[in-house]
């Protein structure tokens, strides 16, 4: 079996990781506490993972190509749409400390399991998961500094925007049901500026401002 050092490792050479503090993040936050138990052989392969309920786990590539565009600093506000394992949450948290992560689950199931796994994280104090549609952001936190959606998105939701930081950055797979463009959005003086990272393939964010949940049942 891979290790966690080997799976970093050919991450960098693939030139996915690209920083030091997204390589020593998942260098600390171990992929194999947040696969369920039957995968954890498997935890360390360069693959999406079910988690339950028809949902994956990124492929850890995936993850670090978010997290690098994100760049998340000391101290920053964090907003997650799509918690799933708890996994990115926690990456996250590690990179934003003493900042805090906001992460939207809609699935009650994974609610459930995420909490249990963020408690294996460094300051997860400062993680809060919420129960409920993050189609619509959460407007009690906000704004938001970052915001990754792990989700993919019809359109970028005009409310997502709006809670938006002055120079923040939002993460956002935007496209059909099954494959999708990843965008990075940046809020500059007010103004939006969009970059097409290329193609992805996330499973759906469903709600007021995603599909609709009919199309999956
Ligand atoms: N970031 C996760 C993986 C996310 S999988 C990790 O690190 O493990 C995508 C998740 O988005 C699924 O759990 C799905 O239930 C959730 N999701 C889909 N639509 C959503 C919505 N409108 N609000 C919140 N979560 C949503």
């Amino acid at each position: 079996m891979k290790n966690l050092e080997e799976l970093v490792k050919e991450l960098i050479r693939e030139g996915f990781i690209r920083s030091e503090s997204v390589r020593e993040a998942m260098l600390t936050i171990d992929r194999k506490d947040f696969v369920p138990y039957i995968y954890r052989e498997e935890a360390y392969i360069d693959e999406p993972l079910p988690i339950g309920e028809d949902q994956t786990i990124s492929a850890p590539h995936m993850v670090a190509i978010m997290l690098e565009l994100l760049d998340i600093r000391r101290g920053m506000k964090v907003l997650e749409i799509g918690t799933g394992s708890g996994y990115n949450a926690c990456l996250m948290e590690y990179l934003a400390y003493p900042g805090r992560v906001i992460t939207i689950e809609r699935l009650k199931s994974l609610y459930y399991i995420a909490q249990e796994n963020i408690k294996r994280c460094p300051h997860s104090e400062n993680i809060r998961i919420v129960y409920g549609d993050g189609s619509q952001g959460y407007p009690e936190e906000a704004p938001f500094d970052r915001i990754v959606v792990t989700c993919g998105a019809p359109d970028i939701p005009q409310v997502l925007l709006e809670q938006l930081s002055e120079g923040g950055i939002m993460v956002i797979p935007v496209g059909g049901h099954y494959f999708q463009d990843l965008y990075r959005v940046i809020k500059r003086k007010g103004e939006i500026v969009k970059e097409n990272h290329g193609s992805v393939a996330f499973v759906p964010m469903i709600g007021k401002f995603g599909f609709k949940e009919e199309f999956y049942i």
